[in-house]
């Protein structure tokens, strides 16, 4: 698959790698030779470098609780978690382009996102809740879509409520269960988790990753007693401002605002 059906569609999602003609699916002549051209100047690129840039925002991993269970190499969509003989695991820091999902599905908590750490983002939700939290939606955005879509509507002036607390993400994959959890024990009126939508996602499967956490999430908040219909999940390019506006209005509408 490519990195980004429109952002990329001739990179492969680990740097230095470029996707072209019938690679990628059945395509004519014409057509095959031009992605030929265009996937052998992107190449030409690191190779002219002679390196590749890797990203800040890195996971890294704790073997401390690690019980090598083999998830997070398993979950990883760049291949970016190697695990050795005795099923540890490793960050190629190289590959890894920080979206969070090891970190945030890592059943014992042992991988820290550089500068995206959990409690970081715990900081802000209860920063984000310390005042009338009855009144707030708490809604984690990812930075490459629902963000767009978010300042979008800022820039459309677009009118919507102005419940919502907004939290940066990466990826809406990055979204650990424990931190919706959080908001709510926190008093929050709903919570939104917004990503890209599909199959465009930044990260290649996050918001695949972040829908089934979801459907999990809402059923471990149902059972400690909170309406699994205060979660909200939504998927916005960042060109839909008026997607953004129109969740924030039904969600107020909804949770009775
Ligand atoms: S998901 Fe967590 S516990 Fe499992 S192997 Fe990876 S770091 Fe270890
Ligand atoms: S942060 Fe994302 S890219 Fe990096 S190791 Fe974890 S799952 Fe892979």
């Amino acid at each position: 698959q490519e990195r980004h059906i429109k952002l990329g569609p001739l990179d492969f999602p680990a740097d230095g790698i470029a996707l072209c003609g019938c690679a990628k699916n059945p395509k004519i002549y014409k057509e095959s030779c031009e992605e030929g051209i265009g996937a052998a100047m992107r190449v030409s690129i690191p190779m002219k470098n002679e390196h590749i840039e890797a990203e800040g925002i890195v996971a890294d991993i704790d073997l401390t609780n690690c019980n090598a269970c083999g998830l997070c190499s398993k979950r990883c969509p760049y291949g970016a978690i190697l695990v050795n003989e005795e099923k540890l695991p490793t960050v190629v820091k190289a590959l890894c382009k920080g979206c969070g999902l090891c970190a945030a599905d890592c059943p014992k908590e042992c991988i820290t996102i550089v500068h995206y750490s959990d409690e970081q983002l715990m900081a802000q939700v209860d920063a984000a809740l310390e005042e009338e939290p009855g009144k707030k939606i708490l809604g984690f955005v990812c930075h490459w879509c629902a963000l767009g879509g978010v300042d979008m509507a800022g820039v459309s002036r677009l009118q919507y409520p102005t419940n919502a607390r907004l939290i940066r993400v990466m990826c809406s994959a990055r979204v650990p269960i424990k931190l919706i959890e959080r908001a709510f024990e926190k008093g929050a009126a709903g919570v939104l988790v917004a990503g890209c939508e599909f199959p465009t996602c930044h990260y290649i499967t996050g918001n695949y990753a972040c829908e089934t956490r979801i459907k999990r999430a809402k059923k471990i908040i149902g059972k400690k007693g909170y309406d699994p219909e205060k979660l909200w999940n939504v998927w916005c390019s960042a060109a839909d401002g008026p997607k953004f506006a129109n969740t924030m209005r039904d969600m107020v509408k909804d949770l009775k605002l």
